[in-house]
């Protein structure tokens, strides 16, 4: 990996995440800022700069991510908890087109919620790229467990990866990121 910006010293990524004063629109009710100080703006998996959102209520914090604050406008968002999920919450898997629990309770319409509130983000921030987490069932764009709870993999993308993607948001994950695939005025 190489190009990133030094990760900022004592970050919090919440607060370093938080978009600066200026000019606002409206998301799903909320006042959004649609000035970035002429910083691109990348959607970001929240869980990634710290927060407590996945289906554990754990995180999955990535310096590395949290250093594109250096030179980028961090807007993060966690799909499922906007889609109306509580966390923690029981893990799921894409089956097909559904999202199943692993105790059978289908999730599609959660999932689907969560990536639309996703695209009406990105479109109000004016984020033409995203960097979200690997391998989830929302998030993932590369990879997704198979719906067997197995822990197998296949080659696959989340349901707001793909609903980015479709909007035309350029979508890659923390680990694209480290392995330099990202897009090049990212890394
Ligand atoms: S939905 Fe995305 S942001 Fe939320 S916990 Fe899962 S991977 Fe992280």
């Amino acid at each position: 990996m190489s190009g990133f910006p030094p990760p900022l010293a004592g970050a919090s990524p919440g607060l370093r995440a938080a978009p600066p004063a200026g000019g606002t629109t409206r998301w799903y009710g909320q006042r959004v800022s649609t000035e970035h100080a002429g910083r691109p703006t990348l959607l970001v998996s929240a869980c990634l700069l710290g927060t407590r959102c996945n289906h554990e209520a754990g995180h999955s914090f990535r310096a590395a991510v949290v250093a594109l604050a250096g030179t980028h406008r961090l807007v993060p968002i966690c799909p499922e908890a906007c889609g109306g999920l509580s966390t923690p919450r029981p893990a799921a898997e894409r089956d097909g087109e559904r999202v199943v629990t692993v105790d059978g309770d289908d999730v599609t319409a959660e999932y689907e919620r969560g990536a639309r509130a996703a695209v009406e983000l990105a479109k109000a921030v004016g984020a033409r790229r995203a960097v979200l987490k690997a391998r989830s069932p929302s998030c993932g764009s590369e990879q997704v467990y198979d719906g067997s709870f197995t822990g197998t993999l296949r080659a696959g993308e989340g349901v707001t990866a793909t609903a980015l993607r479709a909007a035309g948001v350029e979508v890659v994950s923390e680990e694209g990121l480290s392995r330099g695939t990202a897009p090049a005025d990212v890394v």
